[in-house]
């Protein structure tokens, strides 16, 4: 059966919630107990509850799961735990099986992008907090499955890693890391993050380099890839092999466009719409367009302009008042070489090995319970 692009999971279906007791303000046991397993249960929806006892438990978990027990398998705690999840289900050496187990995602956690996200698409008008939790809770009942998009991220070290959610480098990365201590805020420890990181505010040069989505601004009219100068797969490596992206040590192909080597504040690539509940940084993202929204803002932008833009992202009108230090461009893949000796960098809102790094988005590769 389907609904609209989206495909029907059976009915009655089976789910497996993935729970994170610490996510968050800590408190998802108990709203799981008190918003969504009535809900469930009204719906016909059966499901059992697994609780993360400690990090990388959910990835273990599902890299070695028997997947065919359950219809869909549901993320109750922030983007952090899916995070998980999507890199256990592409490390399998089934994973091409494995990658299309609908997932659905409850808001348990302080980072809850891609639920904000997925809210958003389905057209409802936003909430927050647990009546974001409660509205989702609806969406999952509907039990819609869409393809999802997701990014494949090369590290110096040569790791790959998957991400569905954002990139982040400067800013953005330090107001991530450095606002877990406020996690007890709950959400708002972006909104604190960002007013500390502001009064502090760094930059950081480095070089980036992109390839224009097909149809923008000097975008490619063809597919860039090129078999003979794409990495070659490693048999170890599961997962679908990058095929726009050369080795990080080669130059980049001449449909890449190059950002002159200089400072920046930040550099931020999403693929959903949101950043956080109340962030809106790309506002006309969908969940499976196969574009990368890149933004960047060069060194120079003053401590207010930053903050109007974090500002005006929260009803996702900063790209309507044009700002001269944000770039913001259409891609399929970029390159980031950071040049400052320290740095964070993260991905999903998770912290990964600092240093070059490149990035392809996999078209529709997930398959996500959306509205
Ligand atoms: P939040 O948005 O609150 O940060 P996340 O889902 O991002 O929530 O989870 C944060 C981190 O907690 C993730 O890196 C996850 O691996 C880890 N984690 C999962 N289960 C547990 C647990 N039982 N105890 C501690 N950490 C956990
Ligand atoms: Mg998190």
């Amino acid at each position: 059966q389907r609904l609209g692009d989206g495909v029907l999971l059976p009915c009655p279906c089976r789910m497996l919630l993935l729970v994170n007791p610490q996510s968050g303000k800590g408190q998802a046991v108990t709203l799981y107990n008190s918003q969504i397993k009535p809900m469930l249960n009204d719906a016909g929806i059966r499901h059992s509850m697994f609780t993360t006892e400690h990090q990388d438990h959910a990835r273990e978990y599902v890299k070695g799961a028997d997947l065919s027990k359950w219809d869909a398998l549901v993320i109750m705690s922030g983007d952090g735990l899916l995070y998980e999840v999507i890199n256990g289900l592409l490390e399998r050496s089934d994973w091409e099986e494995a990658i299309r187990t609908p997932l659905g995602i409850l808001p348990g956690g302080s980072g809850n992008a891609l639920a904000a996200s997925i809210h958003h698409y389905s057209g409802v008008s936003p909430v927050f907090g647990e009546d974001l939790l409660v509205s989702c809770g609806f969406l999952l009942c509907r039990a819609a499955v869409f393809p999802m998009d997701l990014v494949s991220v090369r590290l110096s070290s040569g790791q790959r890693l998957f991400s569905f959610l954002s990139l982040a480098w400067g800013f953005v990365a330090d107001v991530d890391v450095e606002s877990e201590k406020y996690r007890h805020f709950g959400s708002a420890r972006f909104t604190v993050g960002t007013l500390v990181r502001l009064a502090s505010l760094r930059i950081y040069r480095g070089k980036l380099a992109y390839l224009p989505a097909a149809g923008s601004k000097n975008g490619p009219s063809r597919n860039s890839c090129r078999s003979n100068n794409s990495v070659p797969v490693r048999r170890t490596e599961s997962g679908p092999p990058d095929s726009l992206l050369p080795p990080l040590d080669q130059p980049l192909p001449d449909d890449w466009v190059a950002v002159r080597e200089q400072d920046f504040v930040l550099m931020l690539a999403m693929y959903q719409s949101h950043l956080a509940e109340d962030l809106l940084a790309a506002p006309d993202s969908s969940l499976s367009d196969g574009v990368i929204h890149l933004f960047y803002v060069t060194a120079g932008i003053s401590r207010a302009a930053l903050l109007r833009l974090f500002r005006a992202m929260e009803k996702g009108t900063h790209l309507a008042a044009p700002c001269q230090h944000l770039v913001h461009a259409k891609v399929r893949a970029l390159r980031l070489e950071p040049l400052s000796p320290k740095g964070i960098i993260t991905v999903d809102g998770e912290v990964v090995e600092y240093g070059p790094l490149q990035a392809e988005a996999h078209r529709g590769l997930a398959r996500m319970i959306s509205g």
